[in-house]
């Protein structure tokens, strides 16, 4: 299957911008221009959201469960039966190594479509006793919402398009989708996998776009019923904003520092080895992914010396060598930041451990590659410990006891996620109850699966994603009741 396209994708066809805007997407690991993807007006955003009100109306609302799940069932199967063809766009477009978008994202999007299509048929009501005894019987459906707006970021593009289409359109609901403006090519590409699998069309409107526009085209329809989206705090915050005025729900999915607490009963190999999978997988680009250490300060100099040594030895170079471990960061100006804050790190005092540099030489000239980065000595009060860097650097910090393990993994505004790293299970039940984040490891990190929810606390999120809550979050309530009585109801 051809999965490249530079249209849009509304009501089933394949669209060119009205204005004839495009936008550029280029490869990060050499610069190589790999499309010009059309971007939709403000007009062509409302067709959007208009064909996913009639679809929803008309076809995919009215449709029966069983029959929804078996054509979620055939995206799923697509999905995989395309795994090569995907990951080549994930890697190329993103910059992530081709062994994570063919071993994780591409079957974790099939994955997540296969779940929510088993769970979909299993979306139940309730009875409830009445007072009345026999007389009156009273029963809730759930109802799909009706249309939903989706907004993902640019780090896991694919997977994190599945999770916001398959929970919307396995409970009934319709999407208009805009996928980030840097990597919106495997979105796109989904769209040739649901004409294949015989999607009806509207049901899922996948549109490229502003960010402003698609915000604001959101906010302000009437046809819009929740939002969900996956991005920066700051950003997420404002949309919430926006869809206030208009009584607008919105599901978000935000930023975080998630640390790792490294306790003095740990098995450091174990340790060492998982943290550095927590950190450095897709470039540290990941929302849940490690960028604080904090270590018991009977095993920080082990940890330190072996977690070092371990990130000097990451193989990074060309996404799509099947032996490269990191790709370069998603574009200049994300690099910039990047480095940017490994300035800041420095300047504030912390002690560059390894990396800190961006790599030059041929392999690397027209690419955004940087080092793995680690800090150790870093303090509360620098911006790398405060600031989300999203991308391969990590700090290291000492702690005298338990207590002040757990004070500092807590010592964030975010709430994404944590690990605990021990030998003894008292101890990491004690500490899961008192970390502050949606999601707790213990010995693991960033490993995620579309049973398991998985949201944000504190400024990390708004609602959650994942698990069949995520599914029922996307349907609301209706009570019905029913007169059973034998005799009229009359009151006067
Ligand atoms: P990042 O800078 O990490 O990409 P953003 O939060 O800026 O994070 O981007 C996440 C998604 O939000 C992207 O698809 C982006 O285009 C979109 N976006 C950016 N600005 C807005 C906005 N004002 N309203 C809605 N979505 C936006």
């Amino acid at each position: 299957m051809n999965l490249l396209t530079e249209k849009f994708y509304i009501d089933g066809k394949w669209v060119e911008s009205d204005s004839g805007k495009t936008v550029t997407i280029i490869n990060p690991a050499n610069g190589q221009i790999l499309a010009n993807v059309h971007q939709a007006s403000k007009e062509q955003i409302k067709q959007a959201i208009a064909a996913a009100d009639k679809a929803f109306k008309e076809t995919w609302g009215p449709m029966p469960a069983i029959q929804r799940s078996r054509i979620m069932h055939k995206i799923a199967n697509l999905i995989n039966e395309n795994i090569e063809g995907l990951s080549a766009i994930e890697t190329n477009n993103v910059g992530k190594p081709i062994i994570e978008s063919r071993n994780v994202d591409i079957p974790g999007a099939a994955d997540t479509f296969e779940f929510f299509a088993n769970v979909s048929v299993d979306i139940l009501g309730n009875t409830i006793p009445s007072p009345f005894g026999n007389a009156v019987m009273d029963y809730t459906i759930r109802e799909p919402l009706g249309v939903i707006g989706a907004i993902t970021p640019w780090n896991f593009p694919l997977l994190l398009a599945a999770r916001k289409i398959a929970t919307s359109i396995a409970a009934g609901n319709t999407i208009v989708i805009k996928p980030a403006s840097l990597t919106p090519l495997s979105t796109l590409a989904l769209g040739k996998i649901f004409d294949a699998a015989g999607l009806p069309a509207g049901v899922v409107n996948i549109v490229t776009a502003s960010g402003r526009d698609i915000g604001e085209a959101f906010a302000s329809s009437t046809t819009i019923h929740e939002v969900t989206f996956t991005g920066s705090t700051s950003t997420g915050t404002e949309l919430m904003r926006q869809c206030a005025s208009s009584r607008i729900p919105c599901t978000l999915e935000l930023g975080g520092k998630s640390p790792a607490v490294i306790c003095e009963d740990c098995d450091v190999e174990e340790a060492v080895a998982g943290t550095l999978f927590g950190v450095f997988i897709n470039q540290g680009e990941c929302c849940c992914g490690l960028t604080r250490l904090i270590v018991h300060q009977n095993v920080y100099d082990e940890f330190t010396s072996k977690f070092v040594s371990a990130a000097k030895k990451i193989r990074v170079g060309n996404p799509m060598d099947e032996k490269t471990q990191m790709g370069p960061v998603v574009d200049a100006g994300h690099l910039e930041t990047v480095m940017e804050y490994i300035d800041s790190g420095k300047s504030q005092g912390a002690t560059l451990a390894c990396g800190g540099i961006r790599l030059a030489g041929d392999e690397f000239a027209k690419g955004f590659f940087v080092e793995p980065t680690v800090f150790t000595n870093v303090t509360p009060d620098m911006r790398i410990w405060r600031e989300e860097i999203f991308g391969p650097v990590v700090t290291i910090t000492k702690a005298k006891d338990n207590d002040e393990l757990i004070e500092l993994a807590n010592d964030t505004d975010y709430g994404l996620a944590a690990s605990i790293w021990t030998k003894n299970l008292k101890t990491a039940h004690w500490m899961s109850a008192k970390i502050e984040a949606g999601t707790v490891w213990f010995n693991l990190h960033n490993f995620l699966f579309p049973a398991a929810p998985y949201c944000g606390f504190k400024a990390s999120g708004v609602g959650g994603e994942l698990g069949k809550q995520s599914l029922i979050a996307m349907t609301k309530t209706k009570n019905v009741m029913i007169n059973l009585m034998q005799d009229t109801f009359k009151w006067y």
